[in-house]
């Protein structure tokens, strides 16, 4: 294929917050798309008017621009093939719905809901298909005046599709191969909907992907269901020689690989399954969302894109860039990708420590404001470099337990930081890091040690390091966890000389003194 025709669209429907596995359906597009010089289009599939959710439509364009994932045509960005949101294309869709009630594919059919229940009820598996349709109040079974005039008394009707059985058809797919799926499987989908003069998803998807001329369907493995049926329809309008190429991406999988990822999930482990925070319009409920949570999304994009792809080669951090290059859809994986929520934590702490400090310092500002503490750029950088290499706590969502890792969020900064900030206002004596390391001389040592650094004139690191050094190894005082302890209270925190240059002089002995009159 001519690789400036490649076109692509992502396609969500408005019905409510866009799920990480959706985001990484535009992330696979988007990367195809860049790697050949192609377009991306982002079209809005809002046909089923009772699914929409106010709000869904903003939060799914929101949630691009923070990812940096852009789109070339589509609602909002302009293009010639538009509109781009379906329920503005009420005109075009009945044009190609007269085009299959024309040529035979597709037939009109008045069944009320009761009706079809009673059929249900009736047939244990009843279908709506070739075996069961000449049973049915349909164009096919009731004379043309008798259709022609309960239109005209306004009855209310659908379309269907005539799908013929018995037949195999092949969905040619670039990371399945090819797909066969018997037509006998199928029923008569609905096309199209009186009551409401719209489409389907079915009619109004392949008919958009055709006028807007889409070489590659780029969508998740829950659609792969619909392809035999959209293989048919490009047949029945045909358009087969321009029909565009199947990619269906495998599914995303809960984090033990058992079953399809849910929302629950996330909320059980603690992790956001959704990319930006959502407030359900209806419920009030809010969902975590990625960009909340403080991940960077340049860590969220390189972990999606290695949920069901990668290069070839061991190397994990990738760039925006390296990524475009490296995509390859054949080399994506037919089976689920398990959602590693952990691995998310790895990559973002990968970022994050590519970040310099003084970048860091700004969002390291917000969260010490949050705790009531305001300070300069400068000593908030300098304690993210002190302490961004540091471990933390967490609580384990599955075993409820204390765990450690690095740290991988700025917000994991707070309970490892705070002391720089606040003195320590007592000491728990309980604490096995204090009972171990404050001992009957130590309040004694401490004594000499603060004599030592009330004389030195300049207090940075290495003037301190240079007499407080020295005097240790004359002495024979090992003054090191104890120092911690005044000016910690507990056994944390960076290297003593960092810390006491970071809180001054006057800050240190006063700290010193507290513990030395506290501990005794
Ligand atoms: N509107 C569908 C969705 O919500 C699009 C499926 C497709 O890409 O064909 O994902």
């Amino acid at each position: 294929m001519n690789q400036t025709n490649i076109r692509v669209r992502f396609a969500p429907s408005p019905t409510g917050p866009l799920h990480i596995g959706g985001v990484r359906t535009a992330l696979y597009n988007y990367l195809f798309a860049r790697k050949h010089g192609g377009k991306m289009i982002f079209r809005i599939e809002d046909t089923d008017s009772t699914r929409f959710v106010p709000g869904a439509e903003e939060y799914i364009i929101e949630s691009f621009k923070w990812l940096g994932i852009e789109f070339d045509e589509g609602v909002g960005f302009g293009g010639d093939k538009g509109p781009y949101r379906q329920s503005e294309r009420r005109e075009i869709y009945k044009k190609y719905v007269d085009v299959l009630l024309q040529n035979g594919s597709a037939y009109i059919a008045f069944d009320t809901p009761e009706e079809l229940n009673q059929k249900r009820e009736e047939l244990p598996n009843f279908q709506y298909d070739a075996s069961t349709r000449m049973q049915m109040r349909n164009s096919l079974t009731m004379p043309k005046d008798e259709v022609d005039s309960l239109i005209a008394q306004g009855q209310q009707y659908v379309v269907r599709f005539k799908i013929e059985p018995g037949e195999d058809i092949h969905v040619c797919d670039l990371i399945r191969g090819d797909v066969v799926i018997n037509s006998s499987v199928l029923d008569d989908k609905v096309l199209y909907k009186s009551a409401d003069q719209l489409p389907t998803y079915h009619l109004a998807n392949i008919v958009d992907d055709h006028l807007m001329e889409v070489s590659h369907v780029i969508r998740g493995e829950e659609w792969l269901p619909s392809a035999p049926l959209h293989v048919l329809l490009y047949r029945a309008f045909g358009w087969q020689n321009t029909m565009p190429r199947f990619a269906h991406l495998p599914l995303l999988l809960k984090p033990d690989g058992k079953g399809k990822l849910s929302k629950r999930d996330g909320d059980k482990l603690g992790f956001p399954v959704f990319p930006l925070e959502w407030h359900d319009p209806k419920s009030g409920a809010v969902s975590s969302g990625y960009r909340e949570s403080g991940y960077l999304p340049e860590a969220v994009i390189n972990f999606l894109a290695l949920l069901g792809w990668n290069p070839g080669t061991e190397q994990e951090i990738l760039s925006i860039d390296q990524l475009i290059e490296l995509f390859d859809l054949q080399k994506c994986s037919k089976s689920g990708a398990k959602f590693d929520y952990m691995k998310g934590w790895w990559f973002n702490r990968e970022y994050l420590l590519m970040k310099t400090n003084e970048e860091l310092a700004q969002p390291f500002l917000t969260l010490l404001a949050d705790n009531g503490i305001t300070t300069t750029p400068d000593r908030a950088a300098a304690v993210v470099g002190m302490m961004k290499q540091k471990v933390v706590e967490y609580v384990d969502g599955q075993s409820q337990q204390i765990k450690k890792r690095s740290v991988s969020f700025v917000k994991d900064l707070w309970p490892l930081c705070d002391f720089f900030f606040i003195a320590p206002q007592d000491f728990d004596r309980n604490d096995k890091f204090v009972r171990k390391n404050w001992r009957e001389n130590s309040a004694d040592e401490m004594k000499q040690l603060r004599d030592q650094l009330q004389q030195l004139e300049n207090f940075d690191i290495d003037t301190q390091k240079t007499a407080i050094d020295t005097w240790a190894e004359q002495t024979g005082i090992k003054p090191w966890n104890a120092w911690r302890i005044c000016l910690v209270g507990k056994g944390q925190g960076p290297d003593m000389y960092e810390l006491a240059a970071f809180l001054g002089k006057e800050e240190t002995i006063r700290r010193m003194d507290f513990a030395i009159a506290t501990l005794k």
